[in-house]
């Protein structure tokens, strides 16, 4: 039975133009290769899980607008089940403005729209399901308030919850302590302990720093360093794969929905980690998010390739 994934969060469609630089007020640049890439964290989260083969489910809501319908469409195209997707009549649907300039690096702007507005009472239309899940994955793209609540339905139920804390933000210890797993990329985990991360043992430093705050277990994502894993027992350091990235837009999604599965199937954690990290290393090798996220099929044979399975 592959396992049930619920994931409570945006759905967004970013914009990308290719330019120069960005415009100064008042100033109007003329850029190029304008795509649309369906994107937001929960729902790339919620694409990632259902091609590394869980039963997956998305809680969010869109716009009713043209933004809105292909959306949902792409979601069901991927597997996703959308019945608890809603549509707000009162939004537009997220929406990411992304310029990219020469240099490769991104300038973004996002108006959270619909996302935004997901509130306790959607959570509570999705409760049935929830009680059903193998694992809840949340991230930080909708309201913390519904976020907190959302956890603390799965806690009632014994449902296993992993908070990927993107985009940085700050929020409360009480939230952070809520979640069985919380999952920060270092600029994250820097908004939540106040440290800079830097190197492998600054992130050590941040780990023990949320351990000391009550987190259960957290999850750093470190880029091509890889992840370290800090619970109860122990501090564990599992190294990126090695690969030459085309774009790691979207690997902490790949990650955090790889870690969500492994762990919601019941695989031990160190198995989950190495999972994640090929999940993730796999998903910088393809332009774009949802585009780009591995298959577990893809993943098994990539972890043989390189003798790690
Ligand atoms: P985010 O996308 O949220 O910034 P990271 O950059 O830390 O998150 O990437 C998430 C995970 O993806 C990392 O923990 C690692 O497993 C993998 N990853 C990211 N970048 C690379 C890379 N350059 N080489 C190998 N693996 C990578």
């Amino acid at each position: 039975m592959p396992p049930r994934i619920v994931v409570i969060g945006s759905i967004n469609m970013d914009i990308v133009i290719h330019a120069e630089r960005m415009p100064r007020e008042g100033e109007t640049v003329i850029g190029s290769n304008l795509r649309f890439f369906p994107g937001g964290k929960g729902a790339n989260q919620a694409v990632a899980a259902a091609r590394l083969g869980a039963e997956t489910h998305m809680v969010g809501r869109v716009g009713k607008d043209s933004f809105g319908q292909t959306l949902r469409a792409g979601l069901l195209q991927n597997g996703v089940n959308c019945d608890h997707v809603i549509v707000d009549e009162k939004a537009a649907s997220g929406t990411a403005l992304i310029v990219i300039n020469p240099g490769g690096n991104n300038s973004i702007l996002v108006a959270p729209g619909a996302s935004q507005n997901l509130v306790r009472d959607d959570v509570d239309g999705a409760a049935d399901l929830i009680r059903q899940a193998n694992a809840v994955l949340m991230q930080f793209e909708i309201p913390l308030e519904t976020v907190a609540y959302a956890a603390d339905l799965a806690r009632r139920h014994g449902i296993l919850t992993i908070l990927d804390a993107g985009p940085a933000k700050k929020c409360s210890t009480d939230l952070l302590r809520k979640v069985d797993v919380l999952s920060p990329n270092e600029m994250e985990a820097e908004a939540l302990v106040g440290l800079p991360i830097s190197d492998l043992s600054s992130a050590k430093v941040a780990a023990e720093r949320f351990m000391k705050m009550g987190v259960k277990m957290v999850v750093l994502k470190l880029g091509e360093k890889g992840c370290l894993v800090a619970a109860k027992e122990a501090t564990t350091h599992y190294p990126a794969f090695r690969v030459s990235p085309v774009d790691t837009t979207a690997a902490g999604d790949a990650f955090t929905a790889a870690l969500g599965v492994e762990l919601a199937k019941g695989e031990p954690l160190d198995q989950a980690a190495r999972f994640a990290n090929a999940a993730g290393a796999l998903s910088t090798l393809k332009p774009g998010a949802q585009p780009s996220m591995p298959t577990r099929e893809e993943v098994l044979g990539f972890l043989r390739e390189r003798g790690a399975m």
